[in-house]
Parts: C-alpha cells; sequence; structure tokens
C-alpha cells in the first residue's frame, strides 16, 4: 500500500492506467484506470504477478526485462520501438505504450508503470497506411498506363509529324498549304499536351531523380537566349540576357526545365516591351535565377493557385487557349523536387518576376554538360543513316529527309544497318536513331556498333521518348545529341543541321 495519500490521489487522478510493481514483479498498487483498462475489479490486482497483464508469449522473457531495468533504473519508455500488448481479464489482447520510472517507498524501490491504450491510434495509422498503399497502388498503375500509353501515342504522333513536315515541302498551293499548316499547329499541340502529361506522371512516379552537380549559370543563360531569341523577337520583344558569373549546385537538367517553363511563359504573356533574365546574390551561400517581363502581370489573389494544374488566370474551365495551365504545376513539382525556393512577384499591368533559389556550387564548376558537337573536317553532308523499328515512323521520316535532298539508309534494327553500311559502302555521314529498337537493343549500342564499323566518331541524334533511360545509358562522353519525342520535322531538320559534320 502506499504510504502517502497525496501520492495515492495523485495516482488516481492520472488519465492513464498507473500500476506500482516491487522488486518481485508484484502489484503493490493499481489505480482506477488500471481495472478499466484491464476489466478487472479494484483492488483485485494487487499482490498479483505484473506477468499476469501480458498475454501468455511476453511472460517467459519478462522477469528478465525487469531484472535489467531494476539494475539500470532510470526513466524510460518501455520496449521503445517494439510493438507491446497487454493482456485483459477477458483474455483479449490490446496494443499499449507504457513508460517506467523508479519510485522510492522508504526503504524500498518500486517501479511505476504508466500504461496507455492505443488501439486508437494503431487503428489510424493502420488506415493512414493502408490509404498510403492504395495511393501508391493507384499511382504506380497510372504511371504505367500513361507510360504505356504514351509510347504507343508517341509513334503515330512522330509519324503525323514527319509526313507533316513532307507535306508542307512538296504542296505549293495555297489552300492545301493551309490546311497542312493548321493541322501542324494541331500536332504540335497534341505533342505539347502529351509532353506535359508525362512529365506531371513522370516526376509524380517518382522516375526523375535530381543529379546534384556544380555547374556555371552563364552556360544555361546561354542556351536559353539561343532557344527562345526568336520567339521572342517575332512578338516584337527584347530578350535582355545578363551576364552571370555564378555557379549553382543542382540538378542542370532539372534547372533548365523550370527556366525553360517560365521563359516561355515570360514571352507568352508580354505583349510589349521586354524579357530578361539575370541573376544575383543574396547571400554568400545562394544564387536567385530570375526571369523578369514587362508583362501584364498575374493579380495578387491569383499568385497562390497559378501553379495548380490546368488553373489559368482569367481563363474559365473547359474554355481554351493558348496552354494548358500544366507549366506552372511541372515547374512547382521540380522546384520541390530539387528542394529549391520560387519566388513569385507580380503587378498586373507592369509585369512579373519569377525567382529561383538555389545553393551556390564551386566557383571552379564546368558549364552544361555540351551537346556534341563533333567531326570536323568530314566529307559534305549527304547520307543519313535512320534507324527506327517502327515501319510508320520510319517511312515518314525516311520520307522527310529525302525531301529535303538527303540520301537515307534506312533500317529496322542495328543488324540491318551494319549490313546496309557493311566494309565497301560509303560511311553515312551521320546516324539518327530511335532509343528502343526492339528486342532490347538501343540506339546507343547501335552507335557504338555503328562508330565500331567505321572507325569514326559518328555523329549521332538519339529520338527517344524514354529520355530519363537513355541520359542513364549514355552516361558521359557517348558524344550522342539527344532529341525528345515527339519532334516536328522542322525541329528534327534543324538539329540535323546543327549535327552534321561541317563541309571539306
Ligand atoms: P499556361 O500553359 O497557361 O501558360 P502555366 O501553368 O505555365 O500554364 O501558367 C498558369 C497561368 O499563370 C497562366 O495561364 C497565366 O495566366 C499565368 N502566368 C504564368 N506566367 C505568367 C507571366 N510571366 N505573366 C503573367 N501571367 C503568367
Amino acid at each position: 500500500m502506499l504510504s502517502n495519500q497525496l501520492n495515492q490521489s495523485i495516482l488516481e487522478s492520472a488519465p492513464d492506467a498507473m500500476l506500482l510493481v516491487d522488486a518481485g514483479g508484484r502489484i503493490v498498487y493499481s489505480n482506477r484506470q488500471v481495472s478499466a483498462l484491464f476489466g478487472y475489479e479494484p483492488r483485485e490486482l494487487i499482490g498479483r504477478s505484473i506477468e499476469g497483464l501480458l498475454p501468455e508469449r511476453f511472460r517467459d522473457r519478462h522477469p528478465a526485462h525487469r531484472g535489467r531495468y531494476a539494475a539500470g533504473m532510470r526513466v524510460r519508455p518501455m520496449g521503445s520501438g517494439l510493438a507491446l500488448f497487454a493482456l485483459r481479464k477477458d483474455g483479449a489482447e490490446f496494443p499499449v505504450e507504457i513508460s517506467l520510472s523508479p519510485v522510492r517507498d522508504g526503504e524500498r524501490t518500486l517501479i511505476a508503470a504508466a500504461i496507455r491504450d492505443v488501439t486508437k491510434r494503431k487503428q489510424a495509422e493502420a488506415a493512414v497506411i493502408a490509404a498510403r498503399e492504395e495511393a501508391d497502388r493507384a499511382n504506380h498503375a497510372k504511371s504505367r498506363f500513361l507510360a504505356a500509353a504514351s509510347h504507343d501515342l508517341r509513334q503515330p504522333l512522330q509519324s503525323l509529324a514527319m509526313l507533316n513536315g513532307s507535306l508542307l515541302r512538296m504542296i505549293t498551293e495555297g489552300r492545301a498549304r493551309e490546311a497542312l499548316e493548321l493541322q501542324g499547329q494541331a500536332i504540335g499541340a497534341m505533342s505539347r499536351l502529351l509532353n506535359s502529361l508525362l512529365d506531371i506522371s513522370k516526376l509524380e512516379s517518382g522516375a526523375i531523380r535530381p543529379e546534384v552537380t556544380d555547374f556555371r549559370v552563364a552556360a544555361l543563360f546561354e542556351d536559353l537566349r539561343r532557344e527562345f531569341m526568336s520567339l521572342a523577337e517575332s512578338k516584337g520583344l527584347e530578350l535582355r540576357v545578363e551576364l552571370c558569373q555564378d555557379s549553382v549546385h543542382s540538378d542542370p537538367s532539372l534547372v533548365e526545365q523550370i527556366l525553360k517553363n517560365l521563359v516561355s511563359n515570360a514571352i507568352k504573356y508580354t505583349r510589349e516591351g521586354w524579357v530578361q533574365i539575370r541573376c544575383h546574390h543574396p547571400s554568400q551561400s545562394l544564387v536567385r535565377l530570375e526571369v523578369l517581363d514587362s508583362g501584364i502581370g498575374i493579380p495578387r489573389d491569383q499568385i497562390a493557385h497559378i501553379f495548380e494544374e490546368f488553373y489559368q488566370v482569367g481563363v474559365s474551365p473547359n474554355t481554351t487557349r493558348e496552354g494548358y495551365g500544366l507549366g506552372l504545376s511541372i515547374v512547382d513539382r521540380l522546384v520541390r523536387l530539387l528542394d529549391a525556393r520560387l519566388d513569385v512577384q507580380s503587378e498586373v499591368g507592369k509585369g512579373s518576376r519569377f525567382a529561383l533559389e538555389l545553393p551556390v556550387g564551386a566557383a571552379s564548376a564546368m558549364g552544361l554538360p555540351a551537346a556534341s558537337r563533333i567531326g570536323a573536317a568530314r566529307p559534305r553532308p549527304r547520307r543519313v543513316l535512320l534507324v527506327e523499328d517502327d515501319a510508320g515512323v520510319r517511312n515518314a521520316t525516311q520520307m522527310l529527309l529525302r525531301v529535303e535532298g538527303f540520301a537515307v539508309l534506312a533500317a529496322g534494327s542495328i543488324g540491318e544497318a551494319l549490313q546496309l553500311s557493311g566494309p565497301g559502302d560509303e560511311a553515312p555521314d551521320i546516324v539518327i536513331t530511335d532509343y528502343h529498337l526492339g528486342s532490347g537493343s538501343t540506339g546507343i549500342q547501335l552507335v557504338a556498333a555503328m562508330r565500331e564499323q567505321t572507325g569514326t566518331m559518328l555523329p549521332a541524334i538519339l529520338i527517344t521518348g524514354d529520355t530519363s533511360s537513355a541520359v542513364k545509358e549514355i552516361g558521359a562522353g557517348h558524344a550522342v545529341r539527344l532529341v525528345s519525342k515527339p519532334v516536328d520535322a522542322d525541329e528534327l531538320l534543324a538539329i540535323l543541321r546543327e549535327e552534321m559534320p561541317a563541309r571539306r
């Protein structure tokens, strides 16, 4: 029995079930909550062994645990990290959390145990885990579906883009050309939407992992200038790209993707004036990459929403305008993936500023991994080796290249390609290949085989819908230009000209 009346009333008023146990494991006191929790009459437990409140399977080992606790007594949770269970008088088990502490009672030391029934919490935890597993399953199923659908959609879309490009080059009659141009725009819109949806699904499925390195911002800005200069000019906007001496520590291709989205928006939502890309140092450890415009601006109460999927300021759902309202939701996911910060300031009628804050990188950082520019003095460009296992895409691309005046060697597999340019045949000037070539072979393997056969660093363009696998397989030093599928005819031809070795 407790010697102190005050102690006893404190224990009775505690919200948890409280037991006092002596060195031999006998219960010397139990409060009212113990009776309620375990289903015993008040005082019924006094003098019994504490092991009686444990399920059978734990009883043997318990005295040893008690002994160890008694030897090094201090306040601590019991069996931390273990799932603990108690046994009710009616034989039902329930999960518990137990906290132990030593208590002096005159000459003897007792162990006080506070016991909490955690059935409800465990149930809630289990429900959360089950819900998360279910959501993960659904998410994976969705990603698998999207990946499969995308592959099957990209191929015909790629064919359409190539055929449209070919027809535009063959047909001169006014109205027919107009129809073809509209068709080209529709194909382009479809490609962009498909790409955005795929980007989102890839980001959600966790398939994209940042590969962080130190890189110089100047190279990135230069790429942006090159990519957006003519678009800005065509809208009569000045594209100002400031010199940036900083390096940042992040994933260069994901940062580039974020900035591309921001610059493209800045141009899209600016009717007159300028778009500016610049950087500055808010502190020793941070670099801010900023995209500013003198555009239409965003109302203050809308800023929080622009990162939502399909959200466009001033456009009610189900009506359309240029874009799909997905660009910034991709940006938002990328920013979170990079653990970075994006800050938006905007004033209606004056313009907007999007600022991406990244950790500073080593001063000695290299530029962006340069796209391959291979081959200095090679024969005049003429022969293109085209390797694509999908006959539809192969024929359409071949037609486009022929219309443009290239000699095309078209193959459906690595074996066929090697045969087409065997010893004694004139080697192609450049290879255009799909990444997945069927039967598990890849365009990278083809490029390696062709380079071995010709004994030259044959320039190569790899078209892929599966950029992440291709990038992984390419690794460093393969000198292959990567192009995401679907690519339209003009883009493909522009890249082909860029990669084509210079004339002798
Ligand atoms: P969208 O495809 O419509 O451009 P985004 O997700 O990229 O989709 O952007 C969402 C919305 O945010 C846009 O529809 C536009 O209303 C607004 N917005 C984004 N960037 C700017 C900007 N630089 N200036 C003004 N409004 C912008």
